[in-house]
Parts: C-alpha cells; sequence; structure tokens
C-alpha cells in the first residue's frame, strides 16, 4: 500500500476552507482514493495538484506550474491534454502508481455552477484495460492471496481483467504460496490489511511488484482459502471500476498436483522467461519457443511453459498434435496463413464489454471470426484425430461476425464521431439521413453553379466551417457584383461571406440531417456492441481454442526447424536422453558446434549423479538442458535430443550456486541453505532435483559437509532423480558409498599447458581443477600464472593445498586426513554427524527447522575436523 499523503506544507487538507469550490471538489475527489494519482478533467486536460503534480511530472517530465500564481502559497500543479491520456497512462502504470480517472460527468453546458465531477476509473497496475499499458504478447495478472487461519492452505487467484483469464489454486502454506506468485508473475498482490504477516512475507518475496492490502470485503470471507481470495480480487476490481462491466471466466481451478511444479528459483535458474544476468526476454526459453502467430498464443505458451502438465493423457494428446503438425508442412503453411489474420479475440472482448471498443475493434473482431472456418478445414483435411478435434472446438460465432458485417461499414473511421461507420441498407431512418447528406452535397454545388450564371462571378464558392456553417465567399474585387438581396455573414480582408434564405434552409436541413445520423449511427454501433458482448464468452472459448491450435503448430515448426524429437513417456521414474542439447545455447551457437550429450537417471537405478568437471567445462549446461527436456517434454513439446525415454516428474528443482546467482541482498549462504532446504521439504522420489555448486557460499569443509549430507539425504530417503555439479572433487567419494550415487565428468584435454574443453560427458570423476589454465584462458598475466604454479607447487609439495588434490584424495587410493576419514567413512553409521541425522524425518521437518538441522551437522562436522 502506498504511503499515506504526506502533511508536507503542500498538504491539500490545511487550508481546505480558503479554496475555491472547484480545489473543494478536487479534494473531495483526493479523499476517496488517497494512494492514487488523481487525474482532474478540466476542459481539454487532465490536472494534477499538490504532491499528485510533483510525481506526475517527474515521472512524466512534464512542466511543473501553479495554480493561484499570485496567492503567497501557489498550489503546485501539471497537467496533460485529454487526448493524450493513453500515451501517459502506461508510465504512470509501470512507475508501479495507481491512477484514478475523475471525469466531468455532465455536459458543463448544462450544468448549473461548476461541473460535476466523478471517480469513473481507477487504473492501478494489475487493473488495466488500456491496449497501449498492455503487453500484447504477455498477461497482466492481478493476484489475490488469502489464508483463513494460520497454519492452513493458501488460495491464490490470479486473473487477467484485460483477458478474462481467472485461475486459482490451494496450496499448502505460505511457502508455497510465494512461490506460486513466482511463476505467475502477477503486476499487482491483493493481501488483506488484517493478515500483517502474510503481506510482510509477500511483499519480501515479489521485490518490486505492488503490493496492495485490502480490508476484507463487507460480505465476509468464509472459511475457504481458495474462495476468499477470489472474493478479495472481485472486490477490488468492483470498486476500482467502478463496476464497469467485465467479462470474466469461470475461476478455472488449477490443481498443483496435475501440474509439473516449478519454484521462483527453477523459473529463474532455467531462465524460462528471461535471462538470468541482464533479465532481458531475449535469450530465454520463451523466447525461443515462441513461434506463435497470434497474441492469444503467444500467452498460452507461456502459461504452459510456467503450468506444464503432469498427466501423460495431457502431454501425449499435445505431442499427438504436434506429430501431426511435424508429418504435414502444409496444413501448417495454411494454419500459419489462416491465423495471421486473426487478431486478439480475448482483449477484444474485453475492451468490447467494457464499451471502450470502437468501430475498427468489431470489423477486426468480425475478420478474426471469419478466418475459423478456413482453420478448421485445414485442420480436417489432414484426416488427423488429434487435428479433427481442435478443429470440432473451433467455434467461428456466425452470429457475431455476421452482425457486424450487416450493420458496420467494411472500413470504418477511427472514431465514431467522424461518421460513417454503419453500413447503407442497416435502418431505413439511417438511409434517409444519409441521402439527404448525399443529396445536399448535389444540392449546394448545383446552387453554387446557379450563382455564378446569375451573377457572373465565376470565383463564387460555397464553403462550410463548423462555426458560420454554408456560406457564399466573393471576393473583394466581384462585390460590385453581388445582389442586394444577399445577406451579409462575415467580412474577411480579401474577401465577404453572404448567405441566402435558401442557402439557410437547405443548411438546417442538412445539419439537421447530420446532427441526426451521428445520433442514430452512435445509438446502433452501441447496440451492436452490446450484442456482440453478450456473445464474449463463446468468443473467450474459441480464443483458447485457437491459442491452442497456434501453439501446437509453433511447436511443430520449431520441433522440424531445429531437429527435435517425440520423447517417450513412461510410468518409472527414469529419465533417459540420448544426444541432449541445451536449447537456447545451441541456437546461439554456429550449426553443429553444440556438443550433445547422453544422459541417464533411473530412481531404481543411478539416481544421483555427481558432476566434476572444471570452471567453464559445461557442467550448469548439462544439468539445465536435462531440467528443459523434461520441462518441454511436459508442456507438449518435442525434445531437443536424438531420443529420450522420460517418467513424469512431478517438480523441478534448481539450487544454482553463489557465484552464478544473483545476490538479492540476503547472505547468499543463507539464500542457498533455505533454498536446499526447500527442496530437502519438497522433493519426492519422482522430483528432479538439480544442484549447482552447493555449499559455495561458506567454508570448504562446511560447503563439503553440507554438500555430502545434503547428496544423501536426496539418495537415501527422497529417491529423487538427482544431478549434483560440484568443484569439490571430495565427493566424488560418494560414489563409492553407495549403488545409487554415479560420477560423472566433464571431460577436457590438456594441450601444451592448456585446456581444451570438450563439452563431453564422460563416465567417472575428475581430480583435477584445472584452475589456473581457466584463469590463463581468462586472461590472466602470465607473470601472475607463473607465480600460481610456484603456489601451487609449494602447497602440494606440503600437502597442505585447501583444496583436495589427487593424491590425497580417497579415489587416489592414499590415506585421507582425519576430517576426511570421519566424514567420508564408507559405513557412517559410526560418525556423530550420521547419528544426529538418524533421529531425524525428513518428511516432518519445516524448512526453519532443517535449516538449524543443517547448523548443528555444520557445527558437528567443525567439530569431527578438529
Ligand atoms: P560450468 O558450469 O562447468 O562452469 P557452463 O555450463 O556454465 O560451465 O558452460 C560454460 C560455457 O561453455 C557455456 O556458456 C557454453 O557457452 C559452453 N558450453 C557448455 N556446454 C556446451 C556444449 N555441450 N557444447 C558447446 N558449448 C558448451
Ligand atoms: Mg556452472
Amino acid at each position: 500500500m502506498n504511503a499515506p499523503v504526506p502533511k508536507s506544507s503542500s498538504d491539500p487538507r490545511a487550508k481546505t476552507a480558503r479554496h475555491t469550490p472547484m480545489m473543494r471538489q478536487y479534494l473531495g475527489a483526493k479523499e476517496q482514493h488517497p494512494d492514487a494519482l488523481l487525474l482532474f478533467r478540466m476542459g481539454d486536460f487532465y490536472e494534477l495538484f499538490f504532491d499528485d503534480a510533483v510525481e506526475a511530472a517527474r515521472i512524466l517530465e512534464l512542466t511543473l506550474t501553479s495554480r493561484n500564481k499570485k496567492d503567497d502559497d501557489p498550489i503546485p500543479m501539471a497537467g496533460i491534454p485529454w487526448h493524450a491520456l493513453n500515451s501517459y497512462l502506461p508510465r504512470l502504470i509501470e512507475a508501479g502508481r495507481k491512477v484514478a480517472i475523475c471525469e466531468q460527468v455532465e455536459d458543463p453546458r448544462a450544468a448549473k455552477g461548476i461541473v460535476q465531477r466523478a471517480v469513473v476509473r481507477v487504473i492501478t497496475p494489475g487493473v488495466v484495460l488500456e491496449e497501449a499499458a498492455l503487453d500484447r504478447r504477455d498477461h497482466n495478472h492481478l493476484a489475490a492471496v488469502a489464508r483463513r487461519s494460520l497454519r492452513g492452505e493458501v488460495g491464490v487467484v490470479w486473473l487477467d481483467v484485460s483477458t478474462g483469464e481467472r485461475r486459482g489454486t490451494r496450496v499448502e502454506d505460505v511457502a508455497r504460496a510465494l512461490a506460486e506468485l513466482g511463476r505467475i508473475e502477477p503486476k499487482e498482490v491483493l493481501v488483506l490489511d488484517e493478515d500483517a504477516p502474510l503481506a510482510a512475507a509477500v511483499r519480501h518475496a515479489v521485490g518490486r511488484i505492488t503490493v496492495t492490502e485490502v480490508c476484507a470485503p463487507a460480505a465476509g470471507l468464509g472459511t475457504d482459502p481458495l474462495e476468499a481470495a477470489a472474493a478479495i480480487a472481485l472486490d477490488y476490481i468492483g470498486d476500482t471500476t467502478k463496476g464497469g462491466a467485465l467479462l470474466l471466466r469461470e475461476l478455472e481451478i488449477v490443481e498443483v498436483e496435475r501440474h509439473l511444479r516449478l519454484g521462483t528459483a527453477a523459473v529463474r535458474n532455467l531462465e524460462l522467461i528471461r535471462t538470468l544476468a541482464e533479465g532481458r526476454r531475449d535469450g530465454s526459453v520463451l523466447a525461443l519457443l515462441d513461434e506463435t502467430r497470434t497474441a492469444m498464443g503467444s500467452r498460452q505458451l507461456k502459461r504452459w511453459l510456467l503450468y506444464p502438465s503432469a498427466e501423460a493423457a495431457t502431454i501425449g494428446g499435445r505431442h499427438d498434435a504436434v506429430q501431426a503438425f511435424v508429418d504435414d508442412p502444409m496444413t501448417r503453411s495454411d494454419i500459419g496463413e489462416a491465423l495471421a489474420g486473426v487478431y486478439d479475440l480475448e482483449r477484444l472482448v474485453g475492451r468490447i464489454t467494457a464499451g471502450s471498443a470502437g468501430p475498427r475493434d468489431l470489423v477486426a473482431l468480425a475478420s478474426s471470426l471469419e478466418r475459423l472456418p478456413a482453420l478448421a478445414d485445414a485442420l480436417n483435411a489432414t484426416g488427423h484425430p488429434a487435428l479433427a478435434a481442435l478443429a470440432a472446438r473451433l467455434d467461428p460465432v456466425e452470429q457475431a461476425s455476421t452482425l457486424i458485417r450487416r450493420a458496420l461499414v467494411d472500413q470504418p473511421p477511427l472514431s465514431l464521431k467522424d461518421g460513417g461507420v454503419i453500413r447503407e441498407g442497416y435502418d431505413d431512418e439511417l438511409d434517409d439521413l444519409i441521402g439527404v447528406a448525399r443529396d445536399g452535397k448535389v444540392w449546394f454545388q448545383q446552387y453554387a453553379g446557379g450563382l455564378r450564371a446569375e451573377t457572373g462571378i465565376s470565383s463564387l464558392k460555397i464553403k462550410f466551417n463548423n462555426v458560420f456553417g454554408y456560406f457564399i465567399e466573393v471576393t473583394r474585387a466581384n462585390l460590385h457584383l453581388v445582389p442586394e438581396q444577399w445577406l451579409r455573414k462575415q467580412t474577411l480582408a480579401n474577401a465577404e461571406r453572404y448567405y441566402t434564405t435558401e442557402l439557410k434552409e437547405r443548411e438546417e436541413l442538412v445539419l439537421g440531417a447530420d446532427d441526426r445520423r451521428l445520433a442514430l449511427e452512435q445509438r446502433f454501433f452501441e447496440e451492436v456492441r452490446a450484442r456482440i458482448a453478450r456473445l464474449g464468452a463463446r468468443v473467450q472459448a474459441t480464443a483458447t481454442q485457437v491459442a491452442t491450435v497456434d501453439v501446437l503448430a509453433a511447436l511443430a515448426e520449431l520441433a522440424q526447424r531445429r531437429g527435435w524429437v517425440r520423447p517417450e513417456l513412461v510410468d518409472e521414474p527414469v529419465l533417459r536422453i540420448e544426444a541432449g542439447r541445451h536449447p537456447v545455447i545451441e541456437a546461439t551457437l554456429p550449426a553443429g558446434e553444440f556438443v550433445p550429450n547422453d544422459l541417464t537417471l533411473d530412481a531404481a537405478d543411478v539416481r544421483l549423479a555427481v558432476i566434476t568437471g572444471p570452471n567453464m567445462a559445461g557442467k550448469s549446461t548439462v544439468m539445465r538442458q536435462a531440467a528443459l527436456i523434461v520441462l518441454l517434454c511436459q508442456l507438449g513439446s518435442f525434445v531437443p535430443a536424438d531420443r529420450a525415454t522420460i517418467g513424469l516428474v512431478d517438480e523441478i528443482f534448481t539450487r544454482v550456486g553463489a557465484t552464478d546467482d544473483l545476490s538479492r541482498g540476503r547472505s547468499t549462504f543463507m539464500v542457498e541453505m533455505s533454498e536446499a532446504a526447500e527442496i530437502l521439504t519438497h522433493a519426492t522420489r519422482s522430483s528432479l532435483v538439480i544442484l549447482d555448486e552447493i555449499g559455495r557460499g561458506t567454508s570448504t569443509y562446511d560447503g563439503v559437509s553440507i554438500a555430502w549430507a545434503v547428496a544423501e539425504h536426496l539418495h537415501d530417503v527422497i529417491g529423487a532423480r538427482t544431478l549434483f555439479a560440484t568443484h569439490y572433487h571430495e565427493l566424488t567419494e560418494l560414489a563409492a558409498t553407495r549403488a545409487g550415487i554415479a560420477n560423472l565428468s566433464i571431460a577436457v584435454k590438456e594441450w601444451q599447458d592448456e585446456i581444451v574443453f570438450l563439452r563431453r560427458l564422460v563416465p567417472g570423476g575428475t581430480n583435477r581443477s584445472y584452475g589456473i589454465q581457466v584463469g590463463r584462458l581468462a586472461g590472466l598475466p602470465e607473470p601472475v600464472i607463473a607465480r600460481a604454479r610456484e603456489v601451487l607447487a609449494n602447497l602440494e609439495a606440503a600437502e597442505l593445498a585447501p583444496d583436495s588434490r589427487p593424491r590425497r584424495s580417497l579415489g587416489g587410493g592414499e590415506r585421507p586426513d582425519h576430517w576426511q576419514l570421519e566424514l567420508f567413512a564408507p559405513s557412517p553409521t559410526d560418525s556423530r554427524l550420521s547419528e544426529a541425522l538418524a533421529d531425524v524425518d525428513p518428511d516432518a521437518l519445516t524448512p526453519r527447522a532443517a535449516l538449524d538441522l543443517l547448523y548443528r551437522l555444520k557445527a558437528l562436522a567443525e567439530a569431527e575436523s578438529g
């Protein structure tokens, strides 16, 4: 919630009594919306006053002026022309501000005293209908989070007023709710003001997103957290749109267990929506995948990417359709053509329902719907059942397009006010009026011709303007020829303007007809728009189907272009990838340069792989590509591999090491540990866990100890398919202790004291870090490299190397140091560490308790290492 209006020197309330009636009206409206910038309509401008003016002037780079300049305490003021509202609004919304629009709600000419004004809408980051403030490829979600008891389930609802989308889910706890917010990425989150801890947690988690604390709706919230969240959202929308019409879909309940879960960390680390380094869409997985033709398809794809399925039937169905499109490039191109002419049906319906759609919006809707039969024909022509099923659900809502075509001309003007929107033949009275206007034109021409002949003034003209209406214009040189009965209207420098009674009569007829015509056109247009709005739900349903066809065809396009294959779904928790590639990195390299890799994990066999290799070898890449292959499969796509066999995953967990992470203020070690705790609490045998350099944020011994214990727990207790990259070579010893743990490493070749990255994942661990060689590759000066070599040689000779060198590791066959003996004993039952672990029921651990445990383990490990 934004800060209350500060009591600055320009505090408006201080001097209310002294204000003019209009400023009092302003202050009244402002009092109702203290946390919004109030745009106060005055004639052709929206004005802002006091602190609002100062802030808006800053955000919008407006000139700050003042009202009552002569006053010793003038009021700061800034304004924007009314017609420029749409270009300024997005900037205020992007700045995270709310904007209240206060309009003149009566005709100023009819007003007695000051014009009545009222706030007609509040636009907040989460409640935007204005096309200019929306990204066509993206949702604009408003979310609400609620719980009905401290330990109970949490309801999360998210909706987009511009498309009508409305979804919600119930999750186990606040942490899970925050994870949902992490993937929904709403523009604004609503939380009850009475639940301060939840509000604080949300505020902390969402960073720069607007968090609005709201009071409970008067109706009471009941006991179901999901219903409560839904009610909070609806209430807020009612408040901000002031009851304006919206067409929201039925609340679709997203059951978490039917979807692949992804936490905020996974969305970020896998760079699904934007890149880690620069936060840009370019370079993200979404950008790579998005070959869609329509805005609806683009948004649907993002939804599938963030909420992949966990159900074999859904996934298999999508793969079937993608396969059919892959097999039939002709159909795909027909479909591409049909889709290219389909506008954003969802947002068109949104504007039509809200009553803000103009004539061109309706025509766009009609022409879009008219594309659908061709789309259905193309799908049916394939004879493929998966595609025929899609075709069957494409409802072209013919009533809508027929009505629009019957009523509106093919190319209407932008604004109704320009006239000429309604087609001739739609209404008899309107036709008559159109006739009068048309005949009028001819009449004026003929009349002018007659006058020219009669007077001999060949330059005589009949002209029209809005102020004087129709008049006869005669240049100064010809004034002596003007007949006496003409009436003078206006004198110009070079000409005189006249009218005649005949001209006047005709003018009244034509102008009356014009006014009447515009009024009728307006009425018919609004009637048509209202009738279309009643078909809105059907158009929305069709929009979803169009989006689905679009996404599936786009995925096929991608699969074909990039040589992706259909993954095989199996029931056991395995992951077998042959010649897998990282889709984004592969796309940035010249063809053939990305080195494909095989990988197998099997919960019944080797379920945890420790991946070692020097920095820059490709450890992170090979792990991320495994996660992306699973994710792509489950969203319904083919995958970048020669072959892939995938047992469905319930959740992908990622933990990416401190150095690869963008720091977010908290101590990196703390972040790392709480993410590790999350994983240990929530991962199941069906999960896929990616641990990249865990333990880096602390000292070596701590780091190794924690990483070791975490790996054991994942293997022994959870049994999740796990990829564990580390630069601690000590961890390669784990494989010797468990049959289900294997070592993999990324091969490098040494050549004349340089290393060459081979990018190949091979069995076995590595025992060298090649740090100095990598440093040299990175451009460390030669003297520094030489000195580093000397130091390393000394350390190795003295056996003091902090990093376990090959000669000292268990794998090298030598006697380990004291602490290693304790920690790496093949049967750890005699270690105090494992004693401490033996009492632990991981399923019963809260993240907090897991963290405490880690601290205890750390202390033990330190004690044992003496
Ligand atoms: P690590 O995690 O081992 O430090 P990364 O996975 O970050 O290494 O890889 C470093 C860089 O190497 C990547 O950014 C990419 O440019 C390149 N790379 C990684 N894997 C491959 C591959 N299989 N084929 C080609 N280039 C790769
Ligand atoms: Mg890495």
